[in-house]
């Protein structure tokens, strides 16, 4: 079966194929030669899911998913949520972005906090959506160097290392992308029998 996965990113799309098992053959937008950009519009991480998986499935015909993901604060009422990439300005500035929202939380203890991903996949019949999520806390500081976005500031309840501070293979164990994409895999067992 073929599937699609509407990302330009090559890191996340070689992340999914090692999730596939046989049986399944997964494009990026790479493969297809689609260079367009699909502004992200929508207020919802399942919106903007949405919107690229919908956009991709009319142009090719092919199966198609796509993800979208967010930080969520509890003290700031979700937020930055689906504006994660840009909270400090239209830059995407992942170090910016994690000393405003260090900054935000800087007179707090409450520094709840989950990183969410929705993906959402369209095959032509009713579009199907998958969340992952880990929850833990934002640090006072920024702790670590690997990973990307809000790594070094985000640390998952019942570790005592952020997610900047460790492989990709033990942030992948846990991570809320991981495990979403661990729900559409099942999703898709289920309903192909593989
Ligand atoms: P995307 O939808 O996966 O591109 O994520 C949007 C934004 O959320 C990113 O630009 C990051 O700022 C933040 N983000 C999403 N996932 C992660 C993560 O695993 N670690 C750190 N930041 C993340």
């Amino acid at each position: 079966m073929k599937l699609l996965f509407a990302t330009q990113n090559e890191h996340k799309a070689a992340e999914i194929r090692a999730l596939l098992p046989t049986g399944f053959e997964l494009l990026s937008l790479n493969d297809i030669q689609f260079t367009q950009d699909i502004p992200e519009t929508a207020e919802t991480l399942e919106g903007n899911a949405l919107l690229k998986a919908v956009a991709i499935f009319e142009h090719t015909g092919i199966p198609c998913f796509a993800d979208d993901s967010g930080l969520e604060v509890a003290f700031l009422n979700g937020k930055p949520g689906v504006h994660s990439a840009r909270f400090a300005g239209p830059d995407k500035n992942d170090r910016a972005n994690s000393e405003k929202l260090l900054s935000l939380l800087e007179h707090t203890p409450h520094r709840d906090a989950q990183f969410r991903t929705v993906i959402a996949y369209v095959d032509g019949t009713e579009p199907r959506y998958f969340e992952g999520i880990v929850k833990g806390t934002i640090l006072t500081d920024f702790k670590g160097d690997q990973g990307f976005g809000y790594d070094p500031i985000f640390q998952p309840f019942g570790w005592n290392k952020s997610f900047a501070e460790v492989s990709t293979a033990e942030k992948n164990s846990i991570s809320h992308r991981s495990l979403a994409f661990k729900q559409f895999l099942e999703h898709l067992h289920a309903v192909n029998k593989i």
